[in-house]
């Protein structure tokens, strides 16, 4: 992290292209945590410069980072001081100060995508809210600010039934679920109480969860990336198989769902369309991430142009890149936080280290400092000739300590 780089250029929406690469653009990434540091990793191969804001001294993107503002990206004076360092304003996460935002966007800041999605989206219930207005298929909901609401939802959705944070939510943290009208009021305990603000789902009884990354350039062009599917533990993301095993007309009709789910937002920049495939063949829409997702990651090493260069030229206005995959299949593994300290990383590294020993795998290691039980700590990805023959591999590298099973 340092503040001693020459910046300001950048402003001069005039200046020669060649000061900064590809883009004349320096590109201000809001969290500097895995996501970022992807971006920062994608940035360098296209000479584009990435500066990222996160109060974290060593933050994944830190070392990685043309310039790291050391500052809270929810703090209004802190992001307007690092937005006039910018060319056009981008997001690893959608937990921001939006009133700012939408505030430097009057002033003629530039924001990829636009502080109206984030807001949308930052609010996982205005988020359902809006994409209901836009007959997306949903799993039925309704705000509750009561126990009393909450029994009469309970009776009307059945149990078990999701209940979820409005706010604030990440990684499963933000979700509680009871399974009986007897659960409710410790379910609503674990989630801080009605305070912050939550909601309820009607339980989606899927079989399989999909995933699709789509991006939007600021030409408004529109590509799919292929559908995956993502596998969850205890609500966190635990692996992801591209491409997604099901019938060709569910692939097209999730891909329909998310290229409807974007168009009903603004701005340019990647998005992920989390999604529920249930028995009888319907896709559900689950959430929307307004950034690089979790579901994208296998791309780096899949796909033509992976989820962190396609944002970078989304944002910066470069033309997109081809989505496509160029291996017919690819696993991501991620290397989830075990015991705190030293224990858990000695865990993660030797995982790491028997993935060097499979073929078609790449790892990727966050560099956090701190490790805690279910943080992303890193992730595995194969690539190879089938999905069948990528699970058969990722159970090799799994074969012992508490890792012979999937
Ligand atoms: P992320 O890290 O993706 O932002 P999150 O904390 O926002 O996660 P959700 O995506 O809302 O959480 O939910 C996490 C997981 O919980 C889902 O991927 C799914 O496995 C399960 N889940 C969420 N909503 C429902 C529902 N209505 N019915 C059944 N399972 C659900
Ligand atoms: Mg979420
Ligand atoms: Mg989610």
């Amino acid at each position: 992290s340092c503040d001693s780089h020459e910046t300001d250029s950048s402003h001069r929406k005039d200046d020669d292209s060649s000061v900064h690469g590809l883009s004349k653009k320096i590109v201000g990434v809001l969290g500097g945590g895995q996501l970022g540091r992807m971006l920062c990793q994608a940035a360098s191969k296209m000479a584009i410069k990435v500066m990222v804001l996160d109060p974290s001294e060593n933050c994944p993107a830190s070392a990685l980072a043309y310039d790291h503002m050391v500052g809270s990206f929810d703090d209004s004076a802190t992001v307007e001081e690092f937005a006039k360092r910018c060319g056009v304003l981008t997001v690893e996460t959608e937990h921001v100060d939006v009133a700012t935002l939408e505030k430097l966007e009057q002033q003629g800041i530039d924001c990829e995508p636009k502080a109206s999605t984030i807001r949308i989206i930052q609010d996982k219930y205005l988020q359902k809210v809006h994409f209901s207005r836009y007959g997306i298929p949903l799993p039925e909901f309704m705000e509750i600010n009561n126990l009393e609401e909450t029994k009469r939802a309970g009776e009307l959705y059945g149990y078990p039934l999701m209940i979820k944070s409005k706010r604030l939510a990440y990684d499963g943290r933000g979700n509680a679920v009871a399974k009986s009208e007897g659960e409710l009021s410790s379910a609503i305990d674990v989630l801080g109480g009605f305070g912050h603000g939550l909601y309820v789902e009607k339980w989606a009884p899927f079989i399989k969860e999909l995933a699709v990354i789509v991006a939007r350039g600021r030409d408004n062009s529109i590509l799919c990336y292929p559908v995956v599917e993502t596998i969850h533990k205890e609500n966190i993301c635990h692996m992801v198989k591209a491409p997604v095993d099901v019938p060709w007309r569910i692939r097209k009709l999730a891909n329909d769902v998310a290229y409807k789910a974007i168009s009903s937002l603004e701005g340019a920049g990647v998005f992920a369309v989390e999604l529920f495939l249930t028995r009888d063949g319907q896709i559900l829409l689950n959430e929307v991430a307004p950034r690089p997702h979790n579901s994208g990651h296998h791309t780096i090493e899949s796909c033509y142009t992976s989820q962190f260069e396609q944002h970078l030229r989304a944002v910066v206005g470069l033309p997109l890149g081809d989505p496509s995959m160029k291996t017919p299949a690819a696993i991501m593994y991620n290397l989830l936080g075990e015991d705190e300290g030293e224990p858990g990383f000695k865990v993660a590294h030797q995982l790491i280290a028997r993935a060097l020993e499979i073929p078609g795998a790449t790892a990727h290691w966050y560099d956090k400092t701190e490790m805690r039980r279910q943080r992303k700590m890193g992730h595995v990805t194969l690539v190879g000739p089938s999905v069948g023959v990528l699970e058969a591999r990722l159970k090799s590298m799994l074969r012992e300590e508490g890792y012979e099973n999937l």
